[in-house]
């Protein structure tokens, strides 16, 4: 185990594709570090700089105290002398290899001696609960067993870091969730260091004890998931991880108030224009105030009635202005409803960045 640390690290495809943009980040010992970012945002790229399959155009990324990549003076250790295991979107297995072999794999390449590969091999199969599966081959295994196989494979080494790149996206639903508390699990009981990259908000709220969200390329907020919920550094963070997704309207600061037209924001704003995030949770249709503090807002009309897992989420609207807000009481679509707001929660943005309540 080992901690990583990533400076400066910056990936150009050519002709001129910034994959990754001036990265930096640590990632402590032990630690299970998820990296969120939607399609193209350089998730994969950043992986695989650190497996080594990826050779980064500027920055450094050491292992404990050791630079595995240095580009400025050169340094760029192999990807097999770094000791990391890697688990791929698909997994990867060889269909020919029975799980034995395919997990096997990477010993026999570094040459361990046959006695010592089956004692780890065995040892590797009994913590991941797929011991009775060694004579199969991948073909005869569920996607949730093949998955395992695929960690077994990478963990079997000893790895110093594990990284694995969307693991979860061939299961189906629940599946996933499954997968996901064993590899949440999996990783408390090994205390690797884990790199986990993922396009999905549930994955990275469920696994990670930090999130590095990331964006073009660019680092927008590294945090843990509580951290980054109440406090997200801009529009673009706050509307990506956060579900139902927040409510973001544009205002204009008046002191005591926003003002979004036909409707007033009762929260202390500087003067001028201001974008506004209101998560669902935190205004909801009620007879009366839940909480001490929270304020009443004009009457809204009630446009659509949603549902999040069991909780009813209305979409309601005042002349123009649309927010999706919690019902705590049964709400029928076309009713005026009355409306509360946790006003300590809103969030104020300025031109997309985050700026504190005054
Ligand atoms: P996804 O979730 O879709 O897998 P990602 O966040 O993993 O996306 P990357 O695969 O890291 O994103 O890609 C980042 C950017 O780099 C994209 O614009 C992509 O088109 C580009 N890119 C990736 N690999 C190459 C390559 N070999 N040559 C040129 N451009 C590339």
């Amino acid at each position: 185990m080992v901690a990583v640390t990533v400076e400066k690290l910056e990936k150009v495809f050519p002709p001129n594709v910034y994959a990754l943009k001036d990265v930096n980040v640590s990632i402590k010992d032990g630690e299970f570090l998820v990296v969120l970012g939607p399609s193209g945002s350089g998730k994969t790229t950043f992986i695989r700089c650190i497996a080594g399959l990826e050779t980064p155009t500027r920055g450094r990324i050491l292992f404990g105290d050791v630079p595995i990549v240095d580009v400025e003076k050169g340094v760029n250790v192999p990807p097999a002398k770094r000791n990391v295991g890697m688990v791929f979107q698909n997994w990867a297995l060889y269909p020919h290899m029975k799980v034995f072999d395919n997990i096997a794999f990477p010993l026999k390449i570094k040459k361990v001696p046959k006695e010592e590969i089956k004692k780890r091999v065995k040892e590797v199969a009994e913590a991941l609960g797929i011991s009775e599966l060694l004579d199969r081959y991948p073909r005869q295994l569920s996607g949730g067993q093949q998955q395992r196989v695929a960690i077994a494979r990478a963990l079997v080494k000893e790895p110093q870091v594990l990284l694995m790149d969307e693991p979860f996206s061939n299961l189906d639903a629940r599946l996933r969730i499954s997968a996901r508390e064993f590899v949440k699990s999996l990783q408390r009981k090994l205390k690797v260091t884990t790199i986990l990259v993922t396009h999905d908000q549930h994955d990275a709220y469920a696994l990670a004890d930090r999130l590095m969200i990331i964006n073009n390329g660019v680092v927008q907020q590294i945090g843990t998931a509580d951290e980054i919920l109440n406090n997200p550094a801009n529009v673009f963070v706050a509307q990506f991880f956060g579900d139902p997704p927040i409510n973001i309207l544009e205002g204009e600061g008046r002191g005591d108030y926003v003002d979004l037209g036909d409707l007033k924001i009762p929260v202390k704003a500087p003067p001028g224009r201001l974008q506004v995030g209101i998560r669902p949770t935190d205004v909801y249709i009620a007879e009366r105030p839940m909480a001490p503090g929270d304020v009443e807002l004009q009457p809204a009309r009630v446009v659509l009635v949603e549902y999040l897992g069991f909780t009813p989420v209305a979409v309601i609207k005042w002349e123009k202005s649309e927010m999706r807000a919690i019902a705590y009481d049964k709400v029928k679509e076309g009713s005026i409803v009355k409306v509360f707001l946790r006003k300590d929660n809103v969030k104020l943005f300025k031109d997309s960045i985050r700026i504190s309540n005054i």
